[in-house]
């Protein structure tokens, strides 16, 4: 069947319903309000099957780092399929692509961070994750270290291990999750849980609920903490100073191995190569995905550090993907790293950008319906209440207004998404502040017609 570009949209919507399964979506609604149907993307920009251009706010799935239309990409990934376009890395066999790309990871990732186990996904590497935590402590002589703490509305994918690692409980409400050997404490969500307490010493409070889950279960028995340097799918929330630096101080103290997951903060997006340099964190494994190819090709991986590389290579690991480092996804992610790299986006993230989009996005506090405006790097959200002072939620369910306002910027040309009541954005890091004031205009004319709509 060729690509059906040539079909009217209301065409195009009617085949979508009629056979796709869309991620995250009620697919029974798709039948009465057709998907929007993107077909072009260049820098910043959409394009969508009725030639409307918008901005994207989202970079895609927070992943289109280096911005749409990047013909290199496509030539590395042309290039790469003449050549070899797929060969595995199992039993003993390996292949350029692979190789280079693990040693490029190796070099751009911080401290002993020196070992790269590719995955298709986020969602697979963080089922590589839960593999190679309790493989580790079993050639240790530790096998009862399996269980592993993660947070509430943290997101770590959609596999049965990610979605259990993740603490949605939307996603737990379906097919079994979590999964045994998982459990969760509490995030470190100022604006929405913390009360009177200040940003400080809610960031301690909530970081102290690690400890107190060690020593619940005991230090003997727990693999690794798991967390995001800045919750992206929960929200875009950034936790307090104070939360970081003490969380590193527990699994220091009780020995438990620290995975950030950087499927976001990965490759710029906090205005460093990871999130964990932004904080200061010393993981001992970063989940990559996404931004390591731009999301021009599925690939995501673990960076895993010396010591569990090295104990993890006493014996066979029985565990791997046929797409594990395909050789065209590393070509064109070594492409990308390039491009980061030659162009210096993550540079001009920290330097200009990130404290522009600062700047700009605290201007919406100002909003009547604006309870916080808050942003690091190029991640940024808003929470919307009917009562800023006492940061109430809505008297209708939760998520509508959100959603009217959603619904309000894609009438203005602009991908902006809502997690529940909050907006949130992770826009290609190319983005320049002409954009950033143009997004903003849109947020804010979004906002206004939310308001009218809502009184
Ligand atoms: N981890 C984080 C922090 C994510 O944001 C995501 C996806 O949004 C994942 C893991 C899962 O990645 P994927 O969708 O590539 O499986």
């Amino acid at each position: 069947m060729p690509l059906t570009n040539t079909l009217p949209t209301a065409d195009l919507q009617a085949l979508d319903a009629a056979h796709h399964m869309h991620p995250f979506t009620a697919n029974g609604a798709l039948a009465e309000k057709g998907a929007r149907i993107i077909t072009r993307a260049d820098g910043v920009r959409l394009t969508d099957s009725e030639g409307v251009e918008l901005i994207d706010g989202m970079a895609g799935l927070w992943c289109v780092n280096i911005g749409y239309g990047r013909h290199e990409l496509a030539e590395a990934a042309a290039r790469q399929m003449r050549e070899l376009p797929f060969y595995n890395t199992f039993f003993q066999t390996s292949h350029v692509p692979a190789i280079t790309l693990a040693a490029k990871l190796a070099e751009l990732a911080p401290d002993n961070l020196n070992h790269v186990f590719f995955a298709g996904s986020g969602s697979e590497a963080n089922d590589t994750n839960i593999r190679l935590v309790r493989q580790y402590w079993a050639l240790k002589g530790q096998p009862e270290r399996r269980t592993i703490i993660a947070r509430r509305n943290a997101y770590h994918g959609s596999t049965m291990g990610g979605g259990s690692l993740g603490g949605m409980a939307a996603m737990h409400a379906q097919g079994g999750m979590p999964i045994p050997g998982i459990v969760h404490i509490d995030q470190p969500y100022w604006w929405g849980e913390g009360g009177d307490t200040t940003p400080e010493a809610f960031g301690l409070e909530r970081a102290g609920q690690l400890e107190a889950k060690i020593l619940e279960l005991g230090p003997e028995n727990v693999a690794a903490f798991i967390a995001e340097p800045v919750q992206g799918a929960g929200g875009v929330i950034i936790p307090p100073e104070s939360y970081w630096p003490e969380v590193q101080r527990i699994v220091d103290q009780y020995g438990i191995l620290l995975i950030a997951d950087e499927v976001i903060t990965g490759f710029g997006r906090l205005g460093h190569w990871f999130g964990s340099q932004s904080y200061g964190i010393r993981p001992h494994i970063m989940t990559v995905a996404k931004g390591l190819s731009s999301g021009y090709q599925p690939i995501g991986g673990s960076i895993v550090c010396d010591e569990v590389a090295q104990v993890v290579a006493q014996d066979e690991f029985n565990h791997g993907y046929t797409y594990s480092g395909h050789p065209v996804a590393a070509a064109v992610a070594l492409e990308n790293l390039r491009i980061l790299a030659e162009e210096r986006i993550v540079d001009r993230v920290r330097e200009t950008t990130a404290p522009y989009l600062a700047q700009a996005w605290s201007s919406l506090s100002d909003h009547p319906l604006v309870g916080e405006a808050v942003s690091r790097g190029l991640m940024a959200s808003l929470a919307l209440t009917p009562d800023k002072a006492s940061r109430a939620g809505f008297a209708m369910e939760p998520g509508t207004a959100g959603y009217i306002c959603r619904e309000y910027c894609f009438a203005n040309n602009l991908v902006m998404r809502h997690v529940g009541d909050r907006m949130i954005i992770a826009p290609p890091l190319v983005i320049t502040n002409v954009d950033i004031d143009m997004l903003i205009d849109r947020a804010r004319r979004a906002l206004d017609q939310t308001l009218a709509h809502l009184h």
